[in-house]
This record gives C-alpha cells, sequence and structure tokens, in this order.
C-alpha cells in the first residue's frame, strides 16, 4: 500500500505573477494528511481548496476562487504537484498568481524536489474511470478512457508553422513527467500582446518564460527546449487541471485542441455521475 505524501519541509520562491505583472513571494508548505491542496492569500487572510468546482474562469489559465477572493494560473504549480505525487501541501502567496518562474513546471518541481516528500500515515486513494467520460466544443475535445495505468494523449492543431499539427503520448511515471513534460515551456502570440495587456493579462508575460510566436516561428527559439514543446506543454496544463479532482487518476486522458475550459468541464462530467468512477486504493 502506498501513502500520502507531503513537503518534508517549507520552501519559498519569489518571483512575478504572469498575469497581473506584480511580484509573488510563494511558500509551499507540509500539510496534515488527508487536507490535499491548498491555497493561502496571505494578504487576502483567504484559503482556497484546489478542486475542480472552485474553479470560476478558464481563460488564459485556470482560477480558483472562493468567497470573491481568486488565485490564478494554479496549472503550472498544480501540475508539478501532481507530477511528484504530491497530496497534501499548503500554498502561502501575498499575491494572486503563483509566481510564473520560467513558465514551466520544472522550476516548481525542483523546489519541490530541494524540500523532499515526506510520507503520511494515511493511505493514499485514486480515483480508477469505469467507463468514457467525454466533453467536447467545436472541434475540440477532451476525454478519460478507462485504463490500467495513467496516460495522456494530446493532439495540438494551429495554423502557424512553428506549431502546426503535434502529437504527443506521455506515460505517466515521476521520472517521465520531470524529462518529458515538466520543462515544457508556456506559449503566445506576439500579435495577442497588445490586446491581452490592455485587459489586464500576460503583464508579467517576457522573453523568458514564454515561447513567443509570430508568423515566422519562435521568436525566442534559444529558449525553446522541444520541437514539440507546444503539444507537451498542453498536457502539462492537461495534468496541473487533472489534478483538481483531488486524487490521482487512473486513466487514459485524450485531449484534442482543448484548454483549461474542456479541462474543467472534463472533470465536472466525470463526478456529476459515480457511475463514472470508483475510488481505489494504491498498491
Ligand atoms: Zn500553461
Amino acid at each position: 500500500m502506498s501513502f500520502r505524501n507531503t513537503l518534508a519541509r517549507a520552501v519559498t520562491i519569489s518571483g512575478t505573477a504572469l498575469h497581473a505583472g506584480v511580484p509573488v513571494t510563494m511558500t509551499l508548505s507540509p500539510a496534515p494528511a488527508g487536507q490535499g491542496v491548498i491555497f493561502r492569500r496571505s494578504d487576502k487572510n483567504a484559503e482556497i481548496p484546489a478542486r475542480y468546482d472552485l474553479v470560476s474562469q478558464t481563460r488564459l489559465g485556470t482560477v480558483i476562487e472562493k468567497d470573491g477572493i481568486t488565485v490564478g494560473v494554479i496549472e503550472h504549480l498544480m501540475a508539478a504537484v501532481a507530477g511528484a505525487g504530491l497530496d497534501d501541501l499548503t500554498v502561502s502567496l501575498d499575491g494572486p498568481e503563483p509566481p510564473i518562474l520560467d513558465g514551466d513546471a520544472l522550476s516548481y518541481l525542483v523546489s519541490i524536489e530541494k524540500a523532499g516528500l515526506k510520507a503520511q500515515t494515511l493511505p493514499r486513494k485514486a480515483i480508477r474511470i469505469l467507463r468514457e467520460v467525454l466533453v467536447s466544443e467545436g472541434d475540440a475535445q477532451a476525454a478519460l478512457h478507462p485504463a490500467q495505468n495513467l496516460s495522456y494523449d494530446f493532439l495540438l492543431e494551429y495554423d502557424t508553422p512553428a506549431i502546426g499539427r503535434q502529437n504527443f503520448h506521455f506515460d505517466y511515471s515521476p521520472e517521465n513527467f520531470r524529462n518529458l513534460i515538466a520543462p515544457a515551456r508556456t506559449f503566445g502570440f506576439l500579435k495577442d500582446l497588445d490586446a491581452l495587456n490592455a485587459m489586464n493579462l500576460a503583464k508579467g508575460a517576457s522573453l523568458e518564460n514564454t515561447l513567443a510566436l509570430d508568423e515566422t516561428g519562435v521568436i525566442n527559439k534559444q529558449r525553446q527546449r522541444f520541437a514539440d514543446e507546444f503539444v507537451r506543454h498542453k498536457i502539462l496544463d492537461a495534468i496541473g487541471d487533472m489534478a483538481l479532482a483531488g486524487a490521482p487518476l487512473i486513466a487514459r486522458f485524450q485531449g484534442v485542441k482543448s484548454g483549461h475550459g474542456l479541462n474543467n468541464r472534463l472533470l465536472r462530467a466525470l463526478f456529476s455521475d459515480p457511475g463514472n468512477y470508483e475510488l481505489v486504493m494504491l498498491p
């Protein structure tokens, strides 16, 4: 039987919020067994559990909200948390989003590894998918299929030469996550930047934390780590969004051009019918 994990000690990370553009200091701390992941806005004296049913916005990042207080762009940190196999964690931050750091999950993972994991006394349960759950919108779709092990398939298609059509299959293990998915950076189109900034979005985006695209390709190519980094990052986002299920999944995730909105609808569809899943002890 495997047991739930928390951090062995607290670790503090500072940086810039991707959308708000403000400096943020964030501390990841050990938490009691069974707590799950809770975000604490120290500047607002508020706590928001990292749960799919508290997601209030999914435009350019996943936002959780409780009593009018939000934390945005939680998906990269949540991907690192799920990828590392962390179950119980308190995330304290003094701003509206975790710092974006390198725009990947690796920068969080390195801090988690530095702190180390500590096994709790409570057994670890997983959500095993019993039948296909599928949501779609236009030509985008997201699905969970019954499977023996957790894996992610994603098909990404962009009408721009640097991306084009990209496919990736990812068999989850902490090692595979660290090597294949965690380093994949977020990306954005330069032509959208002014409009986003006018809406108070992407104010912390930079050529350090985002692969920036124009019609000709990636502007900051020296920062690119994989040719198919874009589809890998979409899997990173999906892993972070699926982490809001509150327990590890045993399923095959399949995404076709999907994003945070569909990912959240997928979890809501999953939990809307108890016949879709069962809770099982992990070996
Ligand atoms: Zn992302």
